[in-house]
């Protein structure tokens, strides 16, 4: 045997033990014969270098480091999940489902939704080539040093798996990995870590690998996504990924219907507290990949798939004090600032009230023992009063009047839930407020600059407004408390840098009520600069895909003030992107102006998601159902019977693929 040969089936062997005991938990050698064999491979390899391979079992110890996780575009978005807590909200969905389908035959896979981190692992030619985390959606962290030293991620598949395809999987903490952990930290004298969930975040995110391979991660598979697949539903895929070398949980079940997903629902909902890792609800997702495709995706989350939640941990503590916050909108929230107590691992000190209505619904009063909550959010709530334990001199909760920051009268517009405070331009923290919201990190991204020195700046005069800050200098910065001559510098030079900030994020850092990130997009897309965009009337922006009444109404109403028209301006002369670059317009026209499509079917030349960035591109607009605003029906193969009656009755014209691709030569 050759030395390659010899460092060849070492590996071969040891991959084999590695799948055993951290896939399938069937190990049939000791720990110690294992680490033997691993030993003598490491040996080899650092003898003979020129052998090395990214999938070597030894490359599981770790050791890479890396000081910034580069920034990676996902080739197909990773979204999130519509969330439900009651049956009526999942046969609401079943409902939503049947009606695009047009009412075809339909079975679900229902899974556990496992809480860790999600993540995308891209595999070619059976390689591990890249984990890369969520992030926003879009782009995430390349994280795959880390990866490569979890063990039930395979670094080589066996197999009939596709040349090329991302995974989906969720990292996950086991428990009692996570309470080791925490004993250690504890006898060492550091504060033992919160939550499982946050620890399996925080570990993709070490710079050194090593520390991330002593962590005992888990990586369970749930999703797929990538061209030419060898299968055709969820459920299939599932058991295929598990012959390649996954670990996928057992648990999945194919449901023929609602009331069989229920069952499984009812099941885990106690079940689960067996589990090794923590869950906290199921997903169910439409099993066939057609018609998951026929279903498409909303602005976040597949038409095709729902959480469903379960029952959130509960506890009991005291209401101290009702305080009240003003955000940059000028909307107030209620706080409760509660009587610390431990909720599903984290403490909970405060709980969002949301508005005089919460609060008169419930009768909340300060000096009550409250319910507090946590779903699927962050912050937990308040879901009731325990009445029992009500003080005898206790009186009802009255909403204040006036603005707790600059005293200025409140209003609460009909139809609306929050109050607002109208001091727009006198209120500090919604001066501020706006400044730290358009200097964020998914809006200008300034660096050097955080949301303190804002307040700061703020309190000493310096800046009322964020073009304010392309003019401060060195010499205004200097004097200033804790702001050194580096510092300074830095804060002028992330200022000057964020004039490249491409224009959907100007103009989402701008700041206008209801434009998120998302429409922001959209209205940078569909309008290419900020000129187009302020001449819109509400109808016309109507016509933009996904703006409502709303948000038309906002945007114009931004625009006809003549202040920010004015902050606009300076904007504009300090040279700030208000238009979409050469690179962004390219391939986008106006040929299909006020066309509204529907796409049904499959197509042979383009894909279905193409086919709706061409139209996009072209200035039409995309439809998931047909109604008689729909210009046409794009239909491929296997159109929906239902979608076909519905537009021969409506006198919708139906396209083929050729058609609409001739349309836009
Ligand atoms: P959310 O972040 O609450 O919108 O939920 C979406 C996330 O749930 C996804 O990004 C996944 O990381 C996670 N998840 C956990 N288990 C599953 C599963 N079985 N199927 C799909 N997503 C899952
Ligand atoms: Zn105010």
């Amino acid at each position: 045997m050759t030395i390659k040969e010899k460092i060849e089936a070492l590996r071969t062997e040891l991959r084999e033990h590695n799948h055993r005991y951290y896939v399938l938990d069937t190990p049939t050698i000791s720990d110690f014969e294992f680490d033997m064999k691993l030993k003598e491979l490491q040996a080899l390899e650092e003898q003979n270098p020129e052998f090395m391979d990214a999938t070597s079992p030894t490359v599981r110890v770790g050791g890479a480091v890396t000081k910034n996780f580069e920034t990676v575009v996902h080739e197909e978005r990773m979204y999130s999940l519509d969330n439900s807590y009651s049956k009526e909200e999942l046969l609401d969905w079943e409902k939503r489902v049947l009606r695009i389908l047009g009412n075809s035959e339909v079975s679900f896979t229902c899974e556990l939704k496992y809480d860790g981190a999600s993540i995308s692992l891209t595999y070619e030619n059976g390689e591990l080539l890249r984990g890369v985390t969520r992030g926003d959606g879009f782009q995430g962290d390349d994280v795959t040093a880390n990866i490569r030293t979890i063990k039930s991620v395979p670094l080589r598949l066996q197999g009939d798996f596709p040349p090329k395809f991302h995974i989906r999987a969720e990292i996950v903490l086991p428990l009692d990995g996570f309470d080791k952990m925490n004993q250690e930290r504890i006898s060492n004298g550091e504060d033992p870590y919160m939550n499982p969930r946050n620890t399996a975040a925080g570990s993709l995110k070490l710079q050194d690998s090593s520390l991330v391979a002593e962590r005992p991660l888990e990586c369970l598979l749930y999703g797929i996504t990538g061209k030419n697949l060898n299968f055709s539903t969820q459920y299939e895929m599932l058991s295929k990924a598990k012959e390649w070398g996954f670990k996928v949980p057992e648990a999945a079940k194919l449901c023929k219907s609602t009331s069989e997903v229920m069952e499984f629902v009812e099941y885990w909902d106690t079940e689960r507290h067996n589990l090794p890792y923590e869950t906290d609800g199921v997903v169910v997702k439409v099993n066939s990949y057609a018609q998951q495709e026929e279903l498409g995706y909303t602005a976040k989350a597949p038409r095709w798939a729902l959480a469903y939640k379960f029952k959130a941990e509960r506890a009991t503590t005291l209401l101290k004090e009702i305080t009240y916050q003003v955000g940059r909108t000028g909307a107030i929230t209620p706080v409760a600032n509660l009587e610390p107590v431990l909720l599903a691992g984290t403490t909970v000190k405060r709980a969002s009230l949301h508005n005089a209505d919460q609060i008169a619904k419930l009768d909340i009063r300060e000096g009550d023992t409250v319910y507090v909550e946590k779903g699927g959010e962050i912050i937990p709530k308040i879901i009731g009063v325990d009445l029992s334990n009500r003080p005898v001199q206790s009186s009802a909760t009255v909403y204040i009047k006036y603005c707790p920051e600059c005293g200025t009268e409140l209003n609460r517009k009909a139809g609306e839930a929050q109050h607002f405070c109208p001091n727009e331009t006198g209120c500090p923290p919604q001066i501020t407020g706006r400044i730290q919201h358009f200097i964020s990190r998914k809006a200008m991204d300034i660096e050097g600059l955080g949301s303190e020195t804002v307040e700061l700046l703020f309190k000493e005069g310096l800046i009322t407004n964020y073009a304010d800050l392309y003019t401060l200098t060195k010499e205004q910065l200097m004097p200033l408390e804790r702001m050194a001559e580096k510092s300074a510098e830095n804060l002028i030079n992330g200022v000057a840098a964020s004039i490249n900030i491409p224009f959907e994020r100007v103009l989402f850092g701008l700041g206008i009520r209801y434009v998120g990130e998302t429409v922001a997009k959209k209205l940078a897309k569909a309008y290419k600069n900020i000129d187009a965009l302020m001449a819109a009337t509400t109808t016309e922006l109507l016509s933009v895909d996904e703006i409502g009444d709303r948000i038309a109404e906002s945007v114009v109403n931004f625009f006809k003030e003549e202040k920010n028209i004015e902050i606009i301006d300076r904007l504009k002369r300090y040279g700030l992107q208000f238009s979409l670059t050469e690179e962004q317009l390219e391939g986008q026209t106006e040929i299909l102006k006020g066309q509204t499509f529907v796409v049904s079917g499959v197509f042979e030349k383009v894909g279905r998601a193409e086919l709706k960035k061409y139209i996009e591109d072209n200035g039409g607009k995309v439809s998931t159902s047909i109604s008689s605003k729909t210009s046409y029906v794009v239909a491929g193969a296997n159109m929906g019977p239902s979608k076909k009656e519905k537009a021969d009755k409506l006198g919708i014209a139906i396209i083929s693929e050729d058609d609409f691709l001739n349309m836009i030569q």
